[in-house]
């Protein structure tokens, strides 16, 4: 082979090299995309599809001194257990009450240590809010948490995946949002929850306002008048049936609520004033 043909055919590889090179990588990334999906959509729930009436009550950024105690009592006679979202720096003021919410049967998941916006941080900052609160719970508890709700319903894609592989957590979001934190009052409050509850929901409210707690017994009541089984979250999850295919790949809805194991998009995070 001449010097001037093997040079030609090391231009030639090189160039092929470059070419293919480009859309490899190009390609890789819808791949990868696609495979993660199914692993997203088992991570992130904001209702679950389930055959039955069953519901999931959360309550988030607790533990109150006075209020949480008030309502574990109304859940006790009620016997209804929820889902109570803490926040790391109430579970260390007041470790005895989430340890009776714990003993009671309800579930105890991470609300972050100080409610910060996860969606405008780094992965250190997140991680430390993360570690710190799992710590908290546990030594509250005895036992390590399984769910994250994140502050403001506010977290990337990318962060789910890493916060999931590291700690092993399911995201809760939710589909019913009285807006109990802008203190409506109670007869609002339980309007808005009775109107939105479908089955399969996740019902998002504040057990740190006087007005969430007073509006609860009629709520419980009429949510159980309608034949509604109150679940935690965790129990809500392992119900989930799959869900009946349909020519249209569009999420299921309940109503105009956009519902069941919503992705959100991973260039952004979506912060809602709830939360
Ligand atoms: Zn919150």
């Amino acid at each position: 082979m001449s010097a001037s043909r093997l040079l030609f055919f090391c231009f030639i590889s090189l160039v092929t090299t470059q070419l293919r090179a480009e859309p490899t990588i190009a390609s890789q990334d819808p791949e990868k995309v696609s495979r993660n999906a199914p692993a997203e959509s088992s991570i992130t729930f904001s209702s679950v599809h389930v055959d039955g009436p069953y519901i999931a009550m959360t309550f988030d950024d607790g533990p109150s001194a006075t209020l949480t105690p008030k309502l574990l009592d109304i859940l006790a006679a009620h016997r209804i257990k929820a889902t109570f979202f803490v926040i790391g720096e109430n579970v260390v003021q007041h470790p005895e009450v989430v340890a009776r919410a714990a003993r009671e049967g309800h579930e105890i998941g991470n609300h972050s240590w100080s409610h910060p916006n996860f969606g405008k941080m780094s992965d250190d900052g997140v991680r430390g809010q993360l570690q710190r609160t799992d710590e908290a719970i546990k030594g509250a508890t005895g036992a390590r948490p399984t769910l994250l709700r994140p502050p403001y319903g506010s977290i990337t894609a990318r962060q789910k995946r890493w916060i999931h592989d590291q700690f092993g957590y399911q995201v809760i979001l939710w589909d019913v949002d009285p807006y109990d934190w802008k203190r409506p009052g109670p007869p609002v409050v339980r309007n808005r929850i009775l109107k939105e509850t479908q089955p399969g929901s996740i019902v998002l409210s504040h057990d740190i306002h006087p007005g969430t707690i007073e509006a609860m017994p009629s709520t419980f009541d009429a949510l159980a008048a309608k034949g509604f089984r109150f679940v935690t979250v965790s129990e809500l999850i392992h119900m989930a049936v799959p869900e009946p295919s349909s020519p249209s790949p569009s999420p299921r809805t309940h109503g105009s609520v956009p519902a069941t194991i919503t992705p959100l998009p991973s260039a952004s995070a979506v912060p809602s004033p709830s939360g």
